[in-house]
């Protein structure tokens, strides 16, 4: 396809559920250069800047969402994809692989469909390094790709150091299973191998984190597939936090359905974590309370992926600063950074997320590429989590730049109630398998 006019780049748009409201907005088209300005409605096409190339490092929903949508919006730019995995395991569901309601493949998800439906070019490769000047990145088969514009959507990284005793190897025996695919495996096989009576340890980091609700959903979800098959073992919830996302919701549901089976204490009281040692699998609260598990699940702090650190990318926080209409960094020109690794105002760093940013982002870029002036973005959040297969609840938000910072809209989206009944529970949790079909096809297919 050469060019792209208005209407089909509103349709577009609006069929990424990414923006509303454009109607009324005085867009205009330039020639390449910027010279001729051109009224949108006489037919004729925009002349488009030759070949483009939009490089995107990071096949998750952030970044396979950016790579699909820039084709869908102007299919004239060259879009590449670099990822190390050919197979994405998903965080979001990957709680359910835990709970014995799914095996490993319903979380799986390959990169032909984005390579043969939407051509672009998927390379399995790692990013090493970055050269923002010459817009160069390196990759570390150690051959180099230009770029006219770079996107990272890298997900996060672990501060390994945050607590003594427990570093990346680890991680082997006290999984964090914080990114899904081995590590969740092995969490899954120490639940698996636990005796009837045992005590799980989850122990979530402060804010902020990849996915606010994530923990908490894990706990239930764990809870399930012990009173399935161990029903006298406990959970133990040592939080840094003091009060955790949805917290009414998933404290009622787990007095409903796993009544005395989770514990959870917050961090003024004797929560955060201080040290662990692995060997006797032991964690020593911040006051060196001892809590010696069964199994342990300790989730450390977080901070964007290495590559978007070591480019500098990321603030003293270790997060990437990003102007929130566009996503372009703050840092390096034409570097653009999505999904968890940014700092996107009030939105959470979650898979929707992610993918609702890779949408505005791939507008953004398909607009400056054919010298159209980007309209005003919206942008949405819906985290589902399942305190039981058939139990679900859900939080959900609409957000729209204010003074430069993404805001939520006030009135737009909140939380189930707390007085739902069985049947409102039930059809939560199927909106939420639904919600998983729809957010990996947009993504990945
Ligand atoms: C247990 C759990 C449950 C969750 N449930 C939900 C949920 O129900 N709903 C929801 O919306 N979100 C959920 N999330 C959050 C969601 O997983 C993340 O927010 C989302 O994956 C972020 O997308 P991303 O693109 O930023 O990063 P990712 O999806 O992690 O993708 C990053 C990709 O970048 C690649 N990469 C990194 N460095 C390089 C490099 N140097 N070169 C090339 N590639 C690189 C990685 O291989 C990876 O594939 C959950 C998370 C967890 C842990």
């Amino acid at each position: 396809m050469n060019g792209i006019s208005r209407r089909r780049f509103i349709r577009l748009m609006g069929g990424a559920g990414a923006f509303s409201a454009l109607n009324g907005l005085a867009w205009s088209l330039a020639g390449c250069g910027d010279t001729e300005k051109q009224s949108l409605d006489t037919g004729k096409q925009p002349q488009v800047k030759a070949k483009a190339r939009a490089v995107i490092v990071g096949g998750g929903f952030g970044g396979a969402s950016c790579a699909k949508y820039l084709r869908r919006f102007a299919a004239d730019v060259q879009v590449t994809l670099i990822e190390p995995s050919r197979r994405f395991y998903t965080c979001p569901f990957s709680n359910t692989v835990l709970g014995g309601m799914n095996g490993m493949d319903y979380i799986s998800h390959g990169y032909e469909t984005l390579s043969e439906r939407y051509a672009i070019n998927v390379v399995h490769d790692t990013v090493s390094d970055i050269d923002p000047v010459a817009k160069r990145i390196s990759l570390q088969a150690g051959n180099s790709v230009d770029y006219d514009a770079l996107v990272l959507s890298p997900g996060i990284d672990f501060r390994w150091d945050a607590v003594e005793g427990y570093d990346e190897s680890a991680a082997e025996m006290i999984p964090h299973a914080w990114q899904a695919g081995n590590q969740t495996q092995i969490l899954g096989r120490q639940l698996v191998a636990m005796e009837d009576g045992g005590v799980v340890i989850i122990a979530p980091p402060g804010n902020p984190f990849r996915c606010p609700p994530g923990p908490y959903e894990r706990a239930s979800l764990i809870a399930h597939y012990l009173k399935t098959h161990k029903p006298r073992s406990k959970i133990l919830m040592l939080d840094a936090k003091d009060k955790f996302s949805k917290q009414p919701l998933f404290m009622q549901g787990w007095e409903a359905v796993y009544p005395g089976m989770i514990e959870w204490v917050s961090g003024s009281d004797w929560g955060g974590i201080g040290r662990i040692d692995t060997q006797s699998r032991t964690l020593y609260s911040s006051f060196d309370k001892p809590h010696t598990a069964d199994v342990i699940n300790y989730i450390p702090p977080q901070m964007a992926g290495s590559i978007a650190r070591n480019s500098g990318l990321a603030n003293s926080d270790g997060w990437c600063p990003v102007d929130q209409r566009t996503f372009e960094s703050n840092m390096h020109k034409d570097v653009y950074v999505i999904g968890d690794a940014s700092v996107a105002g009030q939105m959470p760093k979650s898979g929707f997320a992610a993918n609702s940013q890779g949408k505005v982002c791939a507008a953004g870029l398909a607009a400056k590429f054919h010298g159209i002036e980007m309209p005003d973005p919206s942008y949405v959040n819906t985290c589902y989590s399942l305190v039981a297969p058939d139990y679900g609840i859900s939080v959900a938000a609409v957000y729209r730049l204010v003074d430069g910072e993404i805001k939520k809209v006030e009135g737009a989206g909140g939380v189930s109630p707390k007085d739902a009944d069985a049947e409102f529970r039930r059809d939560e949790a199927r909106y939420a398998v639904g919600w998983y079909q729809s957010i990996t096809a947009d993504s990945f297919t």
